[in-house]
């Protein structure tokens, strides 16, 4: 079987990048390793941006159907200062991710030009000289070109002999959806020691997607057991030991890490990668599934210049940096201030006097 081109992994990324191949009249296969519904460790907020790609896709209608709307982010410190900021523009959309991504696979699927694979590994990548050869856990395909959409620790940009660095003080999540926490309309984040904690509101009473972004220091000493150093962290800040007090699991809670591992690059000859896999920001600034999706697109138009003869080495490199500057600069900011809790008092007293700078702040 042979295709313009093989998209490894089926997240927001890989579907977007199908999708897009498809309006540009290519053809593609888009393979994951896991069947769908498929859980993801994940806080399922999706920032005003992201959001705006699921519209440009004909998707919103049926995101928003799964999901609930949210209007910006509310910041606790570990001593109860507080501040919030309703986004400049757009809304974002919190949605369990096990049905956004069905519901993306299953639109995938649906597109002219596109075969989907589900249940399908991909064992290896190598290098032709049409392009590339993808063997499966059963036979092996050809493609013209390869998007690398496997998420953040990406066994194809292993097979093809890419490294990935963490960061240097590497940060670890925790996840899972809870019942019975009241919330509003805004992502609510909690500094805690170590970290932070994301509560965004779901559809149903009381229900939210918990998310703990923590150092490892934060997790010992007890890293193997999930569940209880979940609820010790997260009933550890003040303002949340009375509001979790009747909070239940929904879901098994979830981990997840080093984040924001990056690979050394993440373009060469005939293969791009995107969303995770070429390197992820922090989840602190809550746009993994943005970026995804905004990645998948770009992946997608560049492969499709290069196809037409068009393509030029390292223009995806340098767009893609462009597009996440302003959320690393976000990253580093907020991550400073997790690990500063005065200097977090600081500015959340200033943000609050001056609104304005939190909607920069926020609008990258
Ligand atoms: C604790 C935590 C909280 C987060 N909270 C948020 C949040 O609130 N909002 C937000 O926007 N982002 C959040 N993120 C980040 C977000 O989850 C990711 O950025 C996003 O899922 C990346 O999408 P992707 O398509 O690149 O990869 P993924 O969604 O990881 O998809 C990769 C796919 O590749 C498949 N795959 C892997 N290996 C193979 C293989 N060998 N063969 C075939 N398939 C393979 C996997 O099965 C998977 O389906 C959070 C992350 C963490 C860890």
């Amino acid at each position: 079987m042979s295709f313009d081109c093989a998209i490894i992994g089926a997240g927001p990324a890989g579907c977007a990048a199908a999708l897009y191949l498809s309006r540009a009249g290519r053809t593609a296969v888009l393979l994951d390793r896991a069947t769908f519904p498929r859980r993801k460790t994940c806080g399922e907020g999706i920032m005003p941006e992201g959001v705006e790609v699921l519209r440009e896709l004909d998707l919103y209608a049926e995101a928003a159907a799964l999901g609930r709307t949210f209007r910006g982010v509310a910041w606790t410190t570990r001593d109860g200062r507080h501040a919030s900021c309703r986004f400049p523009a757009g809304e974002g959309l919190a949605a369990p991710r096990e049905e956004l991504d069905h519901l993306l696979l299953r639109r995938a699927a649906a597109a002219p030009g596109v075969r989907v694979f589900e249940g399908r590994a991909a064992r290896g990548v190598e290098r032709t000289a049409e392009g590339v050869r993808v063997s499966l856990d059963a036979g092996e395909l050809s493609a013209r070109r390869l998007i690398a959409a496997d998420g953040a620790s990406s066994p194809s940009l292993r097979a093809l002999g890419v490294p990935r660095r963490a960061p240097a003080r590497p940060r670890f999540g925790l996840a899972a959806r809870l019942k019975g926490v009241g919330t509003g309309d805004l992502v609510e984040v909690f500094l805690i020691d170590g970290g932070e904690l994301y509560l965004t509101p779901l559809p149903g009473e009381g229900r939210v997607a918990a998310a703990l972004l923590l150092e490892r220091r934060a997790l010992a000493p007890a890293p193997g057991v999930r569940e209880e150093t979940f609820w010790r962290l997260a009933r550890a800040h003040p303002a949340l030991r009375e509001r979790l007090r009747r909070a239940t699991l929904d879901t098994p809670v979830a981990g997840l890490g080093p984040l924001a591992a990056a690979p050394s690059r993440c373009e060469d000859g005939p293969w791009l990668a995107a969303g995770d896999a070429a390197g992820a920001v922090d989840p602190l600034v809550g746009d993994g599934i943005g970026l995804a999706l905004r990645t998948g697109r770009l992946a997608a138009e560049e492969i499709d210049a290069a196809l037409r003869g068009e393509g030029r080495h390292g223009r995806y490199t340098r767009r893609r940096r462009e597009l996440l500057r302003p959320k690393r600069r976000l990253a580093r900011c907020v991550l400073a201030l997790s690990r500063r809790p005065l200097l977090a008092r600081a500015v959340l007293a200033a943000l609050r006097a001056y609104p304005p700078a939190f909607s920069a702040l926020l609008a990258g």
